[in-house]
């Protein structure tokens, strides 16, 4: 039997989320379809989300408005930011209560198989405000990807005389920090090891 194409789109765009097979894809869209206020709902939402929440100019964290939350903090320590890949990183770590510093979201990491290099992440911005910086803690994902660009970081920050470090241990290899309990977190941020040196 043919199915409305409305609800096909819809499925369709839904299995496009991180997380969402074609499976579900098509029971969440049937949930919207026969559910007009949910679906009213979602699209409020949705569209609010849209249009409010935007990109912080200064550290590409989610915002409301110009600053995020954290680089509208005065109380922030600013000579140490904290690298990661994605704003759910912030979130994690802020989660775990041990950094009191800055954040850099670089929106990824590098990845020459996948096309990723230096020029698709956000590493102008950072080299833009190294200025009072004391230390960088490259803290992107424990893997091949993540290593390398903590690497690679080490050896772009040292020669303007920035410390790199990386969380030291108890974080599990291959693993994103969104995933990682928030003691074990906490733990592995205030024992840092220096990259490269
Ligand atoms: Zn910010």
């Amino acid at each position: 039997m043919k199915q409305p194409e409305a609800l096909v789109a819809l499925a369709r765009a839904l299995a496009r989320l991180p997380g969402v097979g074609p499976k579900t894809a098509q029971r969440l869209a049937l949930t919207l379809a026969l559910d007009k206020g949910l679906a009213r709902e979602l699209e409020e939402a949705l569209a609010s989300a849209r249009e409010r929440i935007s990109i912080c100019r200064i550290c590409g964290n989610l915002a409301e408005g110009e600053l995020c939350p954290i680089c509208a903090d005065e109380t922030r320590d600013r000579s140490i930011i904290a690298v990661v890949e994605t704003p759910a990183d912030v979130y994690a770590i802020e989660k775990s209560g041990e950094f009191r510093g800055v954040y850099h979201v670089l929106g990824g990491v590098l990845n020459p198989l996948e096309g990723v290099g230096p020029d698709e992440l956000n590493l102008e911005g950072l080299l833009s405000r190294l200025e009072g910086v004391r230390e960088v803690l490259v803290a992107t994902s424990m893997t091949v990807e993540g290593e390398a660009t903590a690497q690679y970081l080490g050896e772009l920050l040292r020669e303007r005389g920035v410390r790199v470090t990386r969380p030291a241990y108890g974080l599990p290899a291959g693993g994103s920090l969104e995933y990682v309990d928030e003691v074990t977190l906490a733990r592995a941020l205030s024992h840092r090891r220096p990259v490269g040196e």
